[in-house]
């Protein structure tokens, strides 16, 4: 049979209902249009409308994406049983198979250490939350890093990389996937600061860093604390933030 050039074209098909069809051949869209099935919608391109809707197939449900911790492990730096409280709750709805990770050299004095201690021990038993508890307390090795770069935020960038590069060492060696910290969930801390040096000592140790902006829970965590009865400190940690909570000069006296 002889086609021209404009049976080899196609014509756009609605239906009734104007929901698009399979498009057609010119030909047999014409064949429509003069049997008085179809209206003319536009002559060029060709598009008809048939008088009568066609029952297509449902649109199949859009698969969601599982959630991002499905099947991951992730070690969780815990400064302090408070800062846990949401961020664990977080990272378990995001179906993370979440272990604490207690190293925190920078707590001072020692009995304030314990008393963190402690509390994450007694709130981590009440979660069911495993935590792996670093050995020994490293104030001095604290201390000699910082020494130099007392001033705010210097010795903090310091703080963190020790307590994050010890957690991604840990992962590395007991064969987790991910780390992050419960640091980011603090005002207080330095956001993009946690976010750059975790993701640096995650990378020297081939594990991932988790990166959430944690703060948003910052109102569901006082109410956990308070809800587990757990001690919430006055200050961050170190010898310098304990005199700096108690007076407000402290940082400008430093070097
Ligand atoms: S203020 Fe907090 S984060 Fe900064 S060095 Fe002291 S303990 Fe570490």
């Amino acid at each position: 049979m002889m086609t021209t050039a404009g049976d080899s074209e196609r014509a756009t098909v609605l239906d009734a209902d104007g929901r698009r069809l399979s498009s057609t051949t010119i030909k047999k869209a014409r064949r429509l249009l003069a049997a008085g099935r179809a209206t003319l919608v536009s002559e060029s391109p060709l598009v008809i409308r048939l008088h009568y809707t066609v029952n297509l197939p449902p649109r199949p449900e859009p698969v969601a994406a599982p959630p991002v911790g499905e099947g991951r492990t992730i070690l969780l730096h815990v400064c302090c049983a408070p800062c846990g409280t949401y961020t664990v709750e977080r990272l378990r709805e995001l179906r993370f198979e979440v272990t604490g990770f207690w190293y925190n050299p920078n707590i001072h004095p020692w009995s304030e250490h314990e008393r963190r201690r402690e509390t994450l021990a007694r709130y981590a038993a009440e979660i069911d939350l495993p935590v792996i508890w670093s050995q020994g307390y490293e104030m001095r090795e604290f201390l000699r890093a910082v020494v130099g770069h007392e001033r705010f935020g210097e010795r903090c960038a310091i703080c963190y990389r020790m307590r994050l590069e010890r957690t991604a060492q840990v992962a590395a060696a007991q064969g987790f996937d991910a780390i992050t910290t419960t640091l980011l969930i603090s005002p207080h801390q330095n956001q993009n600061l946690i976010r750059r040096i975790g993701e640096e000592v995650a990378a020297l140790y081939g594990v991932d860093f988790y990166f959430e902006n944690f703060r948003r829970g910052w109102a569901r965590r006082g109410h956990l604390a308070r809800k587990h009865d757990l001690y919430q400190q006055r200050y961050c940690g170190c010898v310098y933030s304990e005199w700096e909570a108690g007076d407000p000069e402290a940082r400008k006296k430093a070097p």
